[in-house]
């Protein structure tokens, strides 16, 4: 046969490229497990029945969707995407919020600070990528919080700086670039990340046309990279989870608290403000001060010391964590003082908007989950998945030893077409 092939070539380049075309085939149904780890961020749990999703509800049919993905506590975009890829709480992992100041460090950071963002010394625990590196399992990240940074002095082999400019559609082509690669080269452990709905979600809040719209544009993206992967003989060989970090609620910023005039600040030796969080780090003998003058002044919130938190918000064990927290409740926001004022005259005061950080419990904060790929159970709808749960799953779907971690081995049969018996 090959040498009635190697002869006809001499006379048809068409055979000739036929037969490289079906090695290649060949090559690409014998992929290595590989996942495809997709966050949309702010993808509420209920948009996918709210909005026309054509390609996400393909894969959600298909292949398994949860109740919804439950994020840990703060509802916040870097604490849950790290608790994501780690599956530590964020008391654990160290990415207690998004902005953050550590007492020891005498430092703060913020996504925006690169020189921080890019420092290991924030993030504790270990990513999937770094679990997958450590392991001789080459990963991409196509953007996701910690991808930055040498964390255990390693980096996905394939890593960018955040750049939100970078077009969706690139982003994925990327993907599907790095999957060609040669087998020696091809990351099996990737993510990608895209921005919009949230961004949608917090200008206009979760029930506008322009979450829709967002929604829209980034199915159309998932749908494109499913043919791209269909076309190159793919799609059942590539396990693709796709999570959202947080979900969105409703606010209207007449629904405002506002947060410097609640307390004494002169009590505080350092406090960062959120528009659904306040961290207040007390000067010495004045957290009970505080937490009575927030108490008496802030209808619609909670207030917590680290006595008082809430055992399932895991949040106590960390000195990032501040001595008094107050959580808006869902609908309402913090706004500062300095900024009122520019706030109530702005054209656009009334204008339906959406924030995230509240009560991880809280309905309108649980994000989407959808699996699809030969791991995964196939026409499965499943009950809530929580956060840090997916990180185990991940290592096993790769056959990696997973690190220390706070997720729930059992998770692992929930999704997987594995014999609960095996683990
Ligand atoms: P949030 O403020 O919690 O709504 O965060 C969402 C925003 O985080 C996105 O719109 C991005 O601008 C930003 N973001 C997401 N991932 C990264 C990253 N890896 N590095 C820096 N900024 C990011
Ligand atoms: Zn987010
Ligand atoms: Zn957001």
């Amino acid at each position: 046969m090959a040498t009635t092939v190697l002869t006809s070539a001499l006379f048809s380049s068409n055979i000739y490229a036929q037969t490289n075309a079906n090695e290649q085939q060949q090559q690409w149904h014998e992929l290595e497990p590989t996942v495809i780890l997709i966050s949309i961020d702010g993808a509420r749990h209920d948009y996918l029945d709210r909005y026309a999703a054509p390609n996400l509800n393909r894969l959600a049919n298909e292949g398994l969707r949860a109740e919804h993905l439950q994020p840990v506590f703060p509802t916040k975009t870097f604490p849950n995407h790290y608790s994501l890829v780690t599956g530590l709480h964020p008391q654990n992992h160290g990415i207690t919020e998004n902005s953050i100041y550590d007492p020891n460090f005498d430092a703060i950071f913020r996504m925006s600070i690169t020189h921080e963002v890019t420092n290991p010394r924030w993030w504790g625990g270990e990513p999937i990528w770094v679990t997958a590196e450590l392991q001789d399992t080459i990963a991409g990240t196509f953007f996701f919080p910690g991808s930055e940074a040498p964390i255990k002095d390693t980096q996905a082999t394939y890593w960018f700086p955040y750049d939100g400019s970078v077009s969706n559609r690139e982003r994925v082509d990327t993907v599907i670039e790095w999957l060609e690669k040669p087998q020696a080269e091809r990351p099996q452990m990737i993510t990608l990340y895209f921005s919009d709905v949230d961004s949608a979600g917090h200008g206009y809040g979760p029930g506008s046309r322009e979450v829709a719209q967002a929604l829209r544009n980034i199915d159309n993206e998932i749908g494109h990279l499913v043919t791209q992967l269909e076309q190159r003989g793919w799609l059942d060989s590539v396990d693709i989870m796709i999570t959202a970090d947080h979900g969105m609620a409703r606010v209207d910023q007449t629904k405002h608290m506002v947060i410097d005039q609640a307390y004494d600040s002169e009590r505080a030796e350092r406090a960062l403000y959120s528009r659904e969080l306040a961290h207040i780090f007390a000067k010495d003998g004045e957290i009970a001060n505080i937490v009575a003058e927030l108490e008496a002044n802030l209808p619609h919130a909670q207030v917590f010391t680290k006595e008082t938190m809430p055992a399932r918000f895991h949040y106590t064990d960390n000195d990032r964590i501040a001595d008094v927290l107050a959580v808006a409740n869902p609908g309402w926001i913090f706004a500062r003082e300095f900024r009122l004022e520019d706030m109530q005259n702005d054209p656009e005061y009334f204008r339906p908007r959406g924030s995230h950080g509240y009560d991880n419990e809280h309905p309108d904060m649980q994000g989407i989950f959808i699996a699809h790929g030969p791991s995964f159970k196939q026409n499965a709808e499943v009950g809530p998945v929580k956060m840090v749960d997916l990180y185990n799953v991940v290592a096993h779907i790769l056959a990696l030893e997973p690190a220390a971690n706070d997720g729930n081995p059992a998770v692992i049969p929930m999704l997987l077409n594995v014999e609960p018996e095996a683990e």
